[in-house]
């Protein structure tokens, strides 16, 4: 018995994004092999942010199981309508602590911890969550800032401000140290950036042996984060498209 291409069920929009995620499944599977990674592949995080809920559907259908979101309002929204595709969520961006409660009701993991009051009101939200949902501990992701300028726009710790933050998160009840993220800086080389995060990332992992997760990359500098040993890559825009206008 044949089964039916997803694509072929008449959805033009199902079929495009079954062409632009097999050209990013090439794309990946390149640097891996360039890399010598066969063993360690990183992986995919589709980042579904300003999409609508029925492009995860479809993304769902096609075999993805990670998305990434980076406002909690939509996030929840969407994470409340999916429920039973049963997909892991990664909130991936600027957190407010006083989001934290909402933000642990849906996600598996958060890359983007910047700060102690973060991982403080994270854990506090896990504690009442655990109790309640018997959910597993939340994986934290430290993000760190890999500009030179130390108040560089695109966010994150200050690589010397992530020993304490680790331990912080590796003291939380409810809460998982899983490694380090960042965003390569604008229109700079991604190459050097991405080996200062490997750099930071082997010092961390001396210290907490369990903390190996690498959050980098993205549409346009997948390979230059694969090649450095990054373990989730996050990738939204050529996968889904140039992302709607902000309402
Ligand atoms: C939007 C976003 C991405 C995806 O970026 P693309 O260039 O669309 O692949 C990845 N990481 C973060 C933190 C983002 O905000």
């Amino acid at each position: 018995m044949r089964r039916t291409p997803v694509a072929e069920q008449h959805d033009p929009r199902l079929a495009q994004l079954e062409e632009r995620l097999t050209a990013v499944q090439r794309r990946i599977e390149s640097a891996v092999a360039a890399a010598g990674r066969h063993d360690t592949p990183p992986q995919l995080i589709v980042v579904t942010k300003f999409h609508p809920a029925e492009d995860i559907r479809r993304l769902a259908a096609l075999g993805i199981t990670d998305v990434g979101e980076n406002r909690d309002q939509e996030a929840a929204d969407k994470a409340a309508g999916l429920g039973a595709l049963g997909l892991r969520w990664h909130f991936i961006g600027q957190l407010q602590s006083n989001k934290a409660k909402s933000v642990v009701k849906y996600a598996s993991a958060v890359h983007s911890v910047d700060r102690p009051q973060l991982a403080g009101a994270l854990a506090k939200a896990m504690a009442a969550e655990q109790g309640r949902a018997g959910r597993g501990p939340l994986d934290c992701f430290i993000q760190v800032s890999l500009e030179d300028d130390a108040d560089g726009h695109r966010g994150g710790a200050l690589p010397v401000d992530v020993p304490a933050l680790a331990e912080r998160l590796a003291d939380s009840e409810g809460l998982r140290l899983a490694g380090v993220m960042a965003v390569a800086p604008l229109g700079a080389d991604p190459v050097p950036a991405f080996e200062k995060l490997a750099g930071i990332s082997a010092r961390l992992t001396a210290q907490f042996p369990d903390a190996t997760g690498i959050s980098a990359g993205m549409s346009q500098d997948l390979e230059a984060a694969v090649r450095s040993g990054a373990t989730h890559l996050r990738i939204g825009s050529d996968i889904l498209g140039p992302r709607p206008a902000l309402r």
